[in-house]
């Protein structure tokens, strides 16, 4: 170990207590996505008293604190910084009805241990290159009434803080970022270093318009919107046999509304459709047979299909797992196991939209039990959960930024990105454009 590393894992184990109590406060005041205002003030403030340059209220509540401009790499550390709704966990904030049931205090705990030490002038003067850490709003969905809200509030891309943050140009001083999460595969490992694949998806608010008439007097008159419905999901379901496992997807239905009452013919409802799977090209082609589905259900019963699409993440591009972390890793002495090309996770994370254009270095981290986003979840092992995961960020920010920050010009070196953010923007944009079935016939 150098004298920095050595001070680095000195000032976070003095700064313990703080840390921990950080990390308390956070859960104690769960926040949904885009209205995490105390934890954005709360973050802030460390950050602050730390003598880095804040700045406040990017995409409505994110938070980044910088260095002083120092030649050299950039790098963002990210902390999420919302709940999850959660109303049944046994810290769920009795308003707001969210809990931390998916650790991301957590992370933001990590983020201001690693902002400790890495605020430390001797170790800040071994470094050719800057730090930001980044407090983001909004990793968890977004519902489709709130997301209009939003929208209609100026958020540009309401559907994840990342997206609109890569939107809006606050990461464009970003040359690699560095993330963290509790584990989110089944790992019993202290930490799990690298990015493994993971799903993306897209989703839809679907409208199926019938035709209201008596139930028992004329219902020949109606058009059933609930029948349209149903028939749609049944047509969702037999698709199933021809989903690749590959592809890993999944496919998920909420009806919202189907009719009002019972007497009457349904003549409208209300859908939400998610799709998930490992590529862009996947979900965009399980989408159109979802749209399928649900126009060739209407055409069936003479009703009318609206398609309101919503913003999905997209998937991870999988990342082995980079020296500077499997050396930090080794260093600090705990067990840790590398991500293979083979492992993958199913759920969705906005990670997977900052993979796209940027180098992620990531690990995952232990000290929980229960499920993620369950009433179970909680951190057993504040050490593992808290101090370790600051260490590791701290150590690998300086090992990727120290001589020259010659590992932080491989990576970047080595990286190729799908999109910039013009070309990010784009494809955003055009994956929200309301197609028609009419629209859809002409490109078939
Ligand atoms: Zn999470």
């Amino acid at each position: 170990m150098t004298r920095e590393e050595e001070k680095i894992i000195r000032i976070i184990d003095s700064h313990k207590d703080e840390i921990i109590a950080f990390a308390s406060d956070i859960a104690g005041h769960p926040e949904p996505g885009f209205e995490e205002e105390r934890t954005a003030a709360k973050t802030a403030a460390v950050l602050r008293d730390l003598g880095l340059e804040v700045h406040t209220d990017l995409a409505r509540t994110g938070v980044r604190a910088d260095w002083m401009e120092q030649d050299g790499p950039n790098i963002t550390v990210i902390g999420e910084m919302d709940a999850i709704g959660c109303r049944t966990h046994p810290m769920a904030d009795p308003h707001n009805q969210t809990a931390h049931a998916c650790g991301h205090h957590a992370q933001l705990a990590a983020m201001i241990g690693a902002a400790l030490a890495l605020a430390d002038e001797e170790v800040r003067a071994s470094l050719s290159g800057s730090v930001s850490f980044f407090a983001v709003p909004a990793e968890e969905y977004i519902d489709a009434d709130k997301r209009k809200r939003l929208k209609k509030e100026g958020i540009g891309f309401p559907g994840s803080g990342k997206s609109e943050l890569i939107r809006t140009g606050a990461f464009d001083r970003t040359d690699i970022m560095m993330t963290t999460h509790v584990h989110m595969v089944p790992v019993s490992e202290d930490l799990y270093l690298g990015n493994p694949a993971c799903n993306g998806y897209a989703a839809e608010r679907v409208t199926v318009r019938g035709k209201a008439a008596h139930a028992a007097i004329d219902p020949w008159d109606g058009v059933n919107a609930l029948s349209i419905t149903s028939s749609a999901i049944q047509m969702m379901g037999l698709m199933r046999e021809t989903f690749r496992e590959e592809d890993h997807v999944r496919l998920h239905n909420v009806i919202r509304k189907a009719g009002d009452v019972i007497n009457s013919v349904p003549d409208e409802a209300v859908i939400e459709t998610k799709v998930r799977a490992g590529s862009l090209e996947c979900i965009e082609h399980t989408m159109n047979m979802v749209n399928r589905a649900y126009e060739g259900a209407a055409y069936a019963f003479g009703g009318r299909i609206e398609t309101e699409p919503l913003q999905g993440y997209m998937p991870i591009r999988w990342r082995k797992a980079d020296q500077a972390l499997i050396e930090s890793a080794s260093q600090l002495g705990v067990s840790f196991r590398e991500v293979t090309e083979y492992d993958f996770n199913n759920a969705c994370t906005d990670v997977g939209d900052l993979t796209h254009l940027f180098p992620v270095v990531n690990f995952t981290f232990n000290g929980f039990e229960g499920k993620l986003h369950g009433t179970d979840f909680r951190i057993t092992d504040e050490e593992k959960a808290y101090i370790l995961p600051a260490k590791m960020i701290a150590l690998t920010v300086y090992k990727l930024l120290k001589e020259d920050a010659i590992q932080a010009k491989e990576i970047i070196q080595g990286f190729q990105p799908v999109f910039d953010r013009e070309g990010y923007c784009r494809y955003v944009e055009n994956s929200l454009k309301t197609e028609t079935a009419d629209s859809r016939k002409q490109e078939a």
